[in-house]
């Protein structure tokens, strides 16, 4: 097999075959047969598509997942799914006229309305004087910036690459019988080699070397050398809490941390590793574990609802020793961490089931291993993890699709323990996260290496932007930490009317610019010196980022002829596939691409549905999917005053499985806070970890079936995603249904196995397998649901039914997802009926993330939102990791001038405070505080009229509050015990993430006050409900 395989896939543009398209991919649901998902996976979808074809219900999953349910006692009064037009309900946005809004309440227009066209040069908005915005250190800093692992010591067991013929993932289950080497394809002279002793290399543990090795008796012969973070050693700080919020505390406080198990409780003993056991003994009662997420919980009457910390993710309810072994919840996380026995269970319960994932999340303790022998399920390809059984010392049996399979003999060795005879304990099988060094087999051509390539606007507006020069400065600043190896190449494209080609050819004395006008049929002039050797050119390359802002700055070319320029950027990079960086800031309109404004300004705040929401023209997602076929992603930064139609530019980097970056409204001069965040992002995009012709693969256990995805990707078939690239930063989520009743497991698994090239080029696969317990009571599906992974996964949902469908549709399908579900709730799991809105404890913040999501920019209506801005918030949900999209959709909100040490979290020498997290609510604030919101890309601190004058001097060093600047973006350095507090709980947000949010600190009366007011969610506003409103509402349809 050979590229040319998915190049007939990808290059017909048609859409008919693509699964991955808004317009072609509906959550499942008004698809017509055949068309958004692969032929070769119907019998989930058949069913769907019988219900597809009924008038579009606003429910966003009715017809797969939702099968008619046999009416219930009640149903009388409310429809079953099927017949769910569900026309009765009001929407939200016309429900009855509400009372004046409060004082507090957004004004309605945050931003005056710019109606200007497209190609013209205009000032950017009002002028900001202060520049002494934030330089402090970088913020993110990973444990590993680029390149491998840190903990692989064998690099020399990489064999080299070489070229073979098999498929990366061997397709079907007919695995020939050949040696112990399972998976060996027929003919494959790499797979065959003698079983010499293996050059197995054993789980690196320098670092666990330098830590200290824990108590003795924690891994007494069970597992010595594991890393820290692998030992469960550091027990999450709140005792206090509820044991599923303890054990998921962590999952917040990631960023640059060891990577952490779920603590359990003590290991399994000597040789009774959980593999050994049988699933009959692994999944336990649920009875004694869940009492809270069943709680009753009446939200009229509870208010307080959030806990004190951000939540946590709940923990599955497995016996100990599985859940030891379980994946982090940073990484893997389902909808349900109890999957229901049957599809008509699921259906009840009226809740989606999805995987989200965050696949190749930096992670400072990850366990590499190199062996000639990847041991692989002969049947459905599964890597053997740590939920596998073992028969005996010979046999082991899938838990995917139940084959037994032979243990090869190389397995029988433990390079941990040095030991033979205890397949049990191999790291494989020890570790839910894992990285094999993949042997030529999984190679379809020699590793290709780090290509990138950067394509340049620099016409007029371009260049008025000022970031030209920043993008330059970040490059030379970051050139040697770009990820690679000595083969590493760069090249450089700019273009307005024209396009600009580079010759860096070593040798030459300075760079050479190469122009072609003949954008209609765009060539290479010199193919062979356009992508160079960094180490080789690095100063011809240098010199020229250095002359490139000055070249341009007289220009008055308006023209944007970005089509022709990514033509000619792709056929650069096709031969060997990499990275395109691509940098636009306006629409363009030149050429092929070229596109026209279809913003109209005055319908911004409109209440009624949204329009141009999916592409102008296919032109780009056309151009992605080829750059996929050739191993091509497209990064695509938008600096931009105007509109841009990032809702067709977004396409390029969507299919090529790419990132967009957003700064609305750049300008060196008049918008410092957007140009620090737009400086730490390069830093972070430039150095950060890449992968390069990726493929990942979604497994479950038998049963369960995969379908819809979310993200940044192109789907090859059911269940393989292309990925040119892979970044550290990017989430998917993925739907599922149950296609077989799972009646006498206990247990599910769900594999997710990343195959990609290192920016080293080494081929590697990451493979992550979570285990989640099988229920067959809908309260048991109740006390497992997973609020913050659902709200994530209905967002996705709900950005694809925008495009697809309509704005009001999602908003109606998201609203009735709350309904239906506490709807299903009352009736079905609850045993005594009593007054109020009722939900399960662990449901309890589902009707106000619902409303968050309706009033988040994506998807809200009545206030003003560019269309640019809500496309963007659209990609964002569906495109980042949930922890990161979960602070879009219900920002957190503290209080900050009176920070104490008390709680606080010590982390090397910082003493990090934790101040408690806030209802969203102006009742929360006091005009005595200072309060700082954080909502994921920007943070607000707003300072009270009266707030305390040890605030504004020991942590802002103004005398009084008429002193604080209008613009203020940073927080000064002050030696006090307040400066240093304030600072380090800031820092320490942002160190959380991978983007930089840009902070604003504003006075009462500061023009971007309505901006912080309309995070206050649980307020009313002129045209959403408060949430005390909402939950009248649902319960008004509930009792209907
Ligand atoms: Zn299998």
């Amino acid at each position: 097999m050979s590229t040319a395989g998915f190049n007939s896939q990808n290059g017909t543009g048609t859409g008919q075959t693509y699964t991955n398209g808004p317009s072609q991919n509906p959550v499942a649901l008004q698809q017509p047969s055949g068309v958004g998902y692969s032929v070769n996976h119907q019998p989930a979808y058949n069913q769907m598509q019988a219900k597809v074809l009924a008038p579009p219900g606003p429910a966003l999953y009715p017809s797969g997942p939702y099968q008619p349910v046999p009416p219930g006692p009640q149903v009388g009064s409310y429809p079953p799914a099927p017949a769910q037009p569900l026309l009765p309900r009001p929407q939200i946005g016309i429900l009855p006229s509400h009372t004046p809004p409060q004082s507090a309440s957004p004004s309605p227009g945050p931003r005056p309305a710019q109606a200007t066209p497209p190609a013209q040069a205009t000032p950017p908005p009002p002028a900001v004087t202060s520049t002494s915005y934030y330089t402090g250190p970088p913020a993110w800093q990973y444990a590993a910036p680029r390149g491998p692992a840190p903990n692989h010591v064998n690099p020399a067991a990489a064999a080299p690459p070489l070229m073979s013929h098999s498929s990366a993932q061997p397709p079907g289950p007919g695995a020939p019988p050949t040696s112990i080497h399972g998976f060996t394809q027929p003919g494959d002279v790499a797979g065959n080699g003698p079983q010499a002793p293996n050059s197995y290399n054993h789980v690196d543990n320098r670092m666990a070397g330098a830590a200290p090795p824990g108590p003795p008796g924690r891994h007494l012969g069970h597992y010595p050398s594991l890393p820290p973070g692998y030992q469960n050693t550091s027990a999450p700080p709140p005792s206090s809490l509820h044991p599923a919020l303890q054990a998921a505390t962590q999952p917040y406080t990631q960023g640059p941390q060891p990577y952490q198990q779920q603590p359990g409780g003590p290991g399994p003993g000597p040789g009774a590793g959980p593999a050994q056991l049988s699933p009959s003994m692994a999944a336990m009662s649920l009875q004694s574990s869940t009492p809270e997420a069943l709680r009753v919980v009446n939200l009229l009457q509870e208010r307080n609802l959030l806990p004190p910390a951000p939540v946590p993710a709940p923990t599955p309810c497995l016996t100990q020793d599985l859940q030891k072994l379980n994946c982090s919840p940073e990484v893997f996380r389902c909808t349900l961490t109890s999957i229901p026995q049957t599809q008509s269970v699921l259906n009840k319960a009226k809740l989606p089931l999805g995987l989200l994932l965050h696949p190749f999340k930096d992670l400072s303790q990850l366990p590499v291993v190199t062996s000639s022998t990847i041991v692989r399920c002969r049947s459905c390809r599964t890597y053997i993890n740590p939920f596998v059984s073992f028969l005996d010392q010979r046999r082991w049996k899938c838990n995917l699709c139940y084959r037994v399979n032979d243990v090869p003999e190389e397995f029988m060795y433990n390079p941990v323990s040095r030991s033979y005879g205890e397949p049990h304990k191999r790291p494989e099988v020890q570790n839910a996260t894992i990285e094999f060094i993949a042997p030529s087999e999984y190679m379809l051509r020699p590793p290709q290496p780090a290509v990138y390539l950067f394509v340049l606007d620099v016409s007029h507006n371009a260049v008025e932007t000022g970031y030209l020069s920043v993008f330059c400065q970040s490059l030379l600043d970051n050139i040697s930490a770009l990820p690679g190896d000595s083969r590493t190449k760069v090249g450089f494209i700019t273009f307005d009317s024209t396009i600009h080609f580079y010759n860096l050819q070593e040798g030459l004395s300075q760079p050479q610019m190469l122009i072609v006008s003949d954008i209609e049929d765009i060539f290479l002039p010199t193919p062979d010196s356009l992508l160079v050797n960094l180490n080789e050119c690095k100063e011809l390359v240098q010199d020229l980022l250095k002359s490139l802002p000055n070249l341009f700055e007289k220009t008055m070319e308006t023209q944007s002829a970005l089509g022709s320029a990514l033509q000619a950027a792709f056929k650069l990079l096709s031969p060997t596939g990499g990275r395109m960086s691509v940098f636009q800031t306006q629409l363009p309109n030149l050429g092929v691409g070229a596109l026209q404004s279809r913003e109209d300004p005055n319908q911004r705040a409109s209440a009624k549905d949204v329009q141009h929401l999916s592409p102008a023209t296919d032109f780009y997602k056309k151009l992605a999917l080829d750059c996929s076929g050739q191993q091509v992603a497209v990064d695509l930064f938008l600096l931009s005053a105007q509109y841009c139609d990032l809702a067709t530019l977004g396409c390029i980097s969507r299919y090529s499985a790419g990132s967009v970056y957003y700064y609305p409204s750049y300008h060196h001069q008049h918008n410092p806070a957007q140009v620090e965040r737009f400086q730490r992002d390069l830093k972070r995009y430039l150095t950060r970890k890449i992968g390069f012709e990726a493929v990942m693969r979604i497994r479950c256990t038998k049963g369960l079936s995969i379908h819809t995805f979310h993200g940044n990707f192109f789907v090859r078939s059911t269940d393989l995603l292309s990925l040119p690239n892979v970044n550290p930063d990017a989430g998917f989520a993925v739907q599922m249904s149950i296609e077989e009743n799972l009646d006498d497991m206990q247990v599910v698994s769900f594999q997710a196995a990343l195959l990609y090239t290192s920016s080293k080029g080494e081929r590697r696969i990451r493979v992550h397998t979570m285990c989640l317990p099988v229920v067959s009571s809908l309260s048991d599906v109740f006390a497992g649901a997973d609020v913050q992974a659902i709200t994530g996964l209905l967002a996705c949902m709900a950005v694809d039914r925008s495009v697809t469908s309509s704005l009001s549709d999602a908003r109606d399908a998201m609203t009735n997802a709350a309904i239906d579900s506490l709807s299903s709730y009352r009736q079905s799991a609850l045993t005594i009926q009593q007054p109020g809105l009722l939900a399960p404890a662990c449901l309890r913040l589902f009707p106000l993330y619902i409303l968050a999501l309706l009033k988040q920019k994506a998807f809200r209506t009545g206030t003003s939102t560019r269309l640019d801005e809500r496309v963007f918030a659209m990609y964002q949900l569906k495109y980042q990791p949930l922890a990161f999209a979960m602070l879009m959709i219900h920002p957190a909100l503290y209080r900050l001038d009176d920070l104490s040490d008390e709680g606080a979290l010590n982390i090397g020498e910082r003493t990090i405070p934790q101040p408690r997290v806030l209802q969203l609510s102006v009742e929360k604030l006091s005009r005595e505080g200072a309060f700082l919101l954080d909502a994921g890309l920007v943070m607000y601190l707003w300072i009270g009229r009266n707030c305390h004058q040890n605030f504004l001097s020991q942590v802002l060093g103004v005398s009084s509050y008429a002193a604080v600047p209008e613009k203020l973006y940073l927080l000064p350095e002050l030696d006090t015990a307040e400066s240093q507090r304030t600072r380090a709980f800031v820092s320490w947000l942002r160190d959380q993430r991978p983007f930089f949010p840009s902070l604003h600190i504003i006075r009462d009366e500061s023009q971007l006050k309505p901006h912080f007011l309309q995070n206050m969610i649980e307020d009313r506003t002129e045209s959403a409900l408060s949430y005390y409103e909402f939950l009248l509402h649902l319960q008004q349809q509930i009792s209907k």
